[in-house]
């Protein structure tokens, strides 16, 4: 009897006592906090897997986008790039950072879109309310200090948003890798309307 009660109270009074109020199986052990969030998290992403494989068909593309148009965008969880901008499956490449900064590793995957897979047009989305304008390169410093290890990379961090993506389109479209630089083209999403505003390259 006290082994029923045992197994089922124990990670009852566990969940009740976190912040993240996970539903957590009576029948799952008692593990770290964290190893629990991470575990729920991402099984339940592989669950919904599991259904979205199960209503999915073949729609027997290749890997080139349809629309031959890749998206470079900030990485916000905010900004569903497809829905907002009435993307399909198969539509577009979409390539995100934090920032939706053009760097290196961007220019990387902006040259094989455009010269293995068909893409000729780029678009670029920063957003309102980005946290990389309320950070600067000191960050870089700060790291060092804590780990002992300068990063290689830059932050990328700014403080005119339209500015910025002025500078993005420009590190396009003066990219030697480029095949394709003559509809190059910048947004800032509004996280509050959800309404792309177009930057004038100037
Ligand atoms: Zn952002």
């Amino acid at each position: 009897m006290t082994l029923f009660f045992r197994s089922h109270s124990r990670p009852r009074t566990h969940v009740t006592s976190t912040v993240f109020g996970m539903t957590t199986s009576a029948s799952v052990p008692a593990r770290p906090e964290g190893a629990i969030t991470d575990d729920t998290v991402t099984d339940r992403l592989v669950e919904a897997n599991v259904r979205y494989a199960a209503a999915f068909s073949d729609p027997g593309m290749d890997a080139r986008p349809v629309l031959h148009v890749a998206v470079v965008a900030c990485m916000d969880a905010r900004l569903d790039l497809h829905a907002a901008l009435g993307l399909e499956l198969g539509d577009c490449h979409t390539i995100r950072n934090a920032g939706g900064v053009v760097t290196d590793d961007v220019i990387r995957s902006l040259t094989i879109s455009q010269r293995k897979l068909g893409t000729r047009s780029v678009v670029l989305i920063h957003h309102t309310g980005c946290g990389l304008e309320a950070i600067t390169e000191d960050f870089r410093t700060e790291l060092e200090m804590e780990v002992g290890q300068r990063p290689a990379w830059a932050v990328e961090a700014f403080r005119d948003v339209d500015q910025d993506v002025r500078q993005s389109m420009q590190r396009v479209r003066t990219s030697p890798f480029m095949l394709h630089t003559d509809d190059v083209r910048g947004f800032v999403f509004d996280v509050k309307t959800g309404l792309l505003r177009e930057i004038d390259p100037a």
